[in-house]
């Protein structure tokens, strides 16, 4: 596979962009070599600047669960861009995704649109501050829930009652505001509330995490965070960012019978646009400005751009049958991957949910994989770094770090699972 222009692109991104990339899992730091420079997608492929094409299972990194540039979704978008992009004033387009989301996902009553998943994380999180009047959260470890200060924070070893900041330029006073813990680990949340139940104002969780790889909840964790947040009178922050309209149409609450009081949204929601929401209850949104003394702003929040785009992939993603199909090509995917690696005697572990997908290639069979802790001790990152270059040359596009998920789209046919298969069968044996 020729790669000379995503080179030398990168080599020259690299004198100008820190890195050569606008956000840092781009840049293939997980895996090694050069990052492909995209020029065109259509539905599940991409090409790239030497005109490679791969099946596609970043999708944007989760966005596109229609494909790349859907007809429909391009229409809305051209149709409105030739109207006006943005307006600095309320238009229809945001009534209408509004009562959208609010019919789809079952706990929001009320809806406000911002950028990004990063600001949807900060506003929930000011939100839920505002209304308990206390200041301390509590996050899990390997939970990703944007770049705010007070979300950059590692947990120590055990259960953390100081946060330190995991990057220069967070302040240690800003750190030591989020509590952590290991994900799943319902002991110590019980122990950090009995400590400093009284001043805790959330719980922020990702429902599956997915940027640690792909960890689902165990014995009824969710629901005990949320019957335990009750107790506390502190908010329940699910950060659906990542799981919202992909979990399943309703979101990973839907799926789960969950009831949070906010809920963060984020990719899905912009159809490939930049959008992020906080929503939920009404009496808790009401709390927002201009309707009550909680300030947060956005000069392009809701634009009919982003909106129309919105609109457009959660319609369709809506029509009969949409959905469940994309289920059922990433449940054949992920079992596939199982039994391609089972047979070739690769420990993995995988696991899937409505339309996103994980894998772990592991060290050892008896590894088991259910927080970060245990991801770190037992996944093989070397091993996935090889399958990673494998699966690119053979023309599959799977996320460059085995920490993330992967994300299958409406536009993914029974012959795309099969050539990924193959490939991976090619490239494992
Ligand atoms: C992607 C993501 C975010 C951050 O969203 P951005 O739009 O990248 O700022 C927050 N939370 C979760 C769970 C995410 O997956």
């Amino acid at each position: 596979m020729i790669t000379n222009a995503s080179e030398a692109l990168f080599a020259r991104a690299t004198e100008l962009i820190p890195g050569g990339v606008n956000s840092p899992v781009r840049a293939f730091r997980g895996v090694g070599g050069t990052p492909r420079f995209m020029e065109r997608g259509a539905g599940s492929r991409v090409w790239d600047a030497d005109g490679n094409a791969y099946i596609d299972y970043i999708q944007s990194w989760g966005p596109l669960v229609m494909g790349h540039a859907h007809p429909k979704v391009v229409e809305a978008i051209a149709t409105q861009a030739a109207l006006g992009t943005s307006f600095g004033t309320p238009t229809k387009a945001e009534n209408t995704l509004a009562e959208l989301v609010i019919d789809m996902v079952p706990s929001i009553e009320m809806i406000r649109f911002v950028n990004s998943g990063t600001e949807a994380t900060m506003s929930a999180l000011r939100l839920a501050r505002a209304v308990t009047g206390r200041e301390k959260i509590l996050k899990f470890s390997g939970c990703y829930h944007g770049h705010a200060d007070m979300l950059l924070v590692a947990a120590g070893s055990g259960v953390a009652t100081l946060g330190l900041p995991d990057s220069p330029g967070v302040t240690a006073s800003t750190a030591a505001a989020t509590l952590t813990v290991e994900y799943n680990d319902i002991d110590a949340v019980l122990a950090v509330f009995a400590e400093h139940g009284s001043e805790i104002a959330a719980v922020i969780v990702e429902p599956i995490a997915a940027n640690m790889g792909f960890v689902l909840p165990t014995n009824g964790f969710l629901h005990k965070l949320q019957d335990i947040c009750r107790a506390n009178g502190a908010m329940f922050i699910l950060d659906e960012v990542m799981t919202g309209f992909r979990a399943s149409l309703g979101g990973a609450q839907e799926a789960m019978g969950l009831d949070p009081d906010i809920t963060c949204l984020g990719k899905v929601i912009g159809g490939g646009l930049p959008v992020g929401a906080y929503a939920g209850k009404r009496d808790i949104m009401l709390n927002v400005a201009p309707a009550g003394k909680m300030y947060q702003a956005g000069t392009l929040s809701g634009n009919p751009l982003a909106m129309a785009a919105g609109l457009a992939t959660l319609s369709l993603l809506r029509e009969d049958g949409v959905f469940a199909r994309i289920a059922a090509q990433t449940e054949k995917l992920a079992n596939g991957i199982n039994a391609v690696c089972t047979a070739a005697g690769v420990p993995v572990q995988t696991a899937s949910m409505g339309t996103m997908f994980g894998c772990y290639f592991l060290k050892s069979a008896d590894g088991v994989i259910d927080s970060y802790a245990a991801a770190r001790e037992h996944a093989n990152p070397a091993y996935f770094g090889e399958v990673f270059h494998g699966m690119l040359e053979r023309g599959v596009y799977l996320a460059p770090s085995q920490f993330e998920a992967g994300f299958v789209s409406a536009a993914h046919s029974d012959d795309d699972i099969e050539t990924t298969l193959s490939a991976l069968d090619d490239t494992i044996s």
